[in-house]
């Protein structure tokens, strides 16, 4: 078995990388030890939500710009699979509750009008009543109105990663019983976790969620980040599809195509099982979501759902060669983001691999040198951790 690319990890990291991996012409295996997106974007939530635009830099830019193009790039998705995602661009709302929010959003309103003239939209930010959306928002979370952004959408990841997978038949070879182990560089070979496995390949993206880390450790000796756990669920309300999600101090409220609202997360740095579900974890957010959503107090609880996020102790996702060989490269890290930036990391990430003409640029704090070196400044090394 061979190919010009080994991809590990068939969640939505990896499954845009083979995705844009086989359009530029390259051979691709995707490995994977579970079926693909059965990992940490096997959750309901779905916000993709983008970063305050009060101020502008070069990471918020990349997040902005990667959620104007979602649209025109579900659009395709859908068209050439037959697939829906659940994608929709419904907006945001977000209580105002103090004068220091209230300040920050006047700031956010003239931020957009600068900062969100993108590609395919003129999106925007601004201050809105209350009444209207006493239906959807308790208003008495609400006593300074609310701020409105039209530039958060929505998408199941369920659907969105089914659909990615479906447009890779034919072009990508996926193997969903590989636990990848390590890549004999010389030799050029990825070797399963076994050593009774392996695959003739010229280069490896390493796009295994959380679990990245632990495999960067083998070949850097340094700790780049951990897996983040947390909790969501997912509510049957029928009739509120094309409302906007709302967000109030971590805890989001997500309408969905299918009559169903998601509602997370927690955050947990301490845990044992990545999957396992702990009801006691998920009653405090979804608490205060039905305090902010009060329709949620008589919706049909459905599921409730628990995975692994992966962060970098940079907070940064991690993209691009680890070591000058350029052979093994990393494709991880986007938090609570990914779903919104999954593509154009994998996107840059590709174009680097192929040394396109043109090459979208990455925020370098993205850099893997970037990383490594906040590791060794932290004394993160084998030797023991800081955090
Ligand atoms: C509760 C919760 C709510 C969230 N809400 C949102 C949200 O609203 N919006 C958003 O954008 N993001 C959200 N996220 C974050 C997002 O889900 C993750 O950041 C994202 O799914 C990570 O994708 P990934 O491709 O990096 O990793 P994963 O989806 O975890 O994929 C990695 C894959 O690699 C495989 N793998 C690992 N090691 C190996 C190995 N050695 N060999 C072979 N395969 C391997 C795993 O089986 C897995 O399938 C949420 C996460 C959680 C936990």
């Amino acid at each position: 078995m061979s190919s010009d690319l080994v991809i590990v990890g068939g969640g939505i990291l990896g499954l845009w990388a083979a995705k844009y991996a086989a359009d530029a012409g390259l051979s691709v295996i995707l490995v994977d030890y579970k079926l693909c997106g059965r990992g940490g974007s096997n959750g309901v939530l779905g916000a993709l939500a983008p970063h305050l635009p009060d101020s502008n830099n070069e990471k918020k830019q990349f997040q902005w710009r990667a959620l104007d193009e979602l649209p025109a790039l579900i659009g395709k998705l859908e068209v050439a699979t037959g697939l829906v995602t659940g994608y929709g661009q419904t907006g945001r709302l977000m209580p105002i509750r103090v004068e220091g929010f209230a300040n920050r959003m006047q700031r956010c309103v003239a931020g957009a009008s600068e900062h969100w003239q993108m590609k395919q939209r003129q999106y925007r930010f601004e201050q809105v009543d209350v009444q209207g959306f006493e239906d959807w928002i308790n208003p008495a979370m609400a006593p300074m109105g609310l701020a409105y952004d039209t530039l958060s959408a929505r998408a199941a990841p369920r659907l969105l990663t089914a659909a990615l997978k479906a447009s890779l038949e034919g072009t990508v070879e996926i193997i969903e019983d590989f636990v990848y182990g390590q890549f004999l560089e010389e030799a050029g070979l990825v070797m399963s976790r076994c050593g009774t496995r392996s695959i003739k390949t010229d280069r490896v993206i390493l796009a295994a969620g959380y679990e990245t880390y632990g495999l960067v450790k083998e070949l850097t000796r340094q700790d780049l980040g951990h897996g983040i756990k947390g909790h969501s669920a997912l509510f049957r309300l029928p009739g509120v599809a094309d409302l906007p999600a709302l967000y109030d101090n971590g805890v989001y409220v997500v309408p969905h195509g299918d009559g169903t609202v998601a509602v997370g997360s927690n955050s947990q740095k301490d845990w044992h099982s990545a999957d396992e579900v702990d009801e006691d974890q998920c009653s405090g957010f979804i608490e205060r979501a039905r305090e902010l959503c009060p329709r949620l107090k008589n919706a049909q609880l459905l599921e409730r759902w628990a995975g692994v996020r992966p962060r970098s102790f940079a907070k940064e996702p991690i993209v691009g060669a680890l070591g000058d060989s350029e052979r093994v490269h990393v494709l991880t890290g986007g938090f609570k983001i990914s779903f919104g930036i999954a593509h154009r990391l994998a996107q840059a990430l590709v174009e680097r691999l192929t040394w396109a003409e043109q090459q979208i640029s990455l925020p370098a704090s993205y850099e893997v040198a970037y990383h490594l070196a906040d590791a060794r400044k932290d004394g993160r090394g084998v030797w023991g951790s800081n955090r």
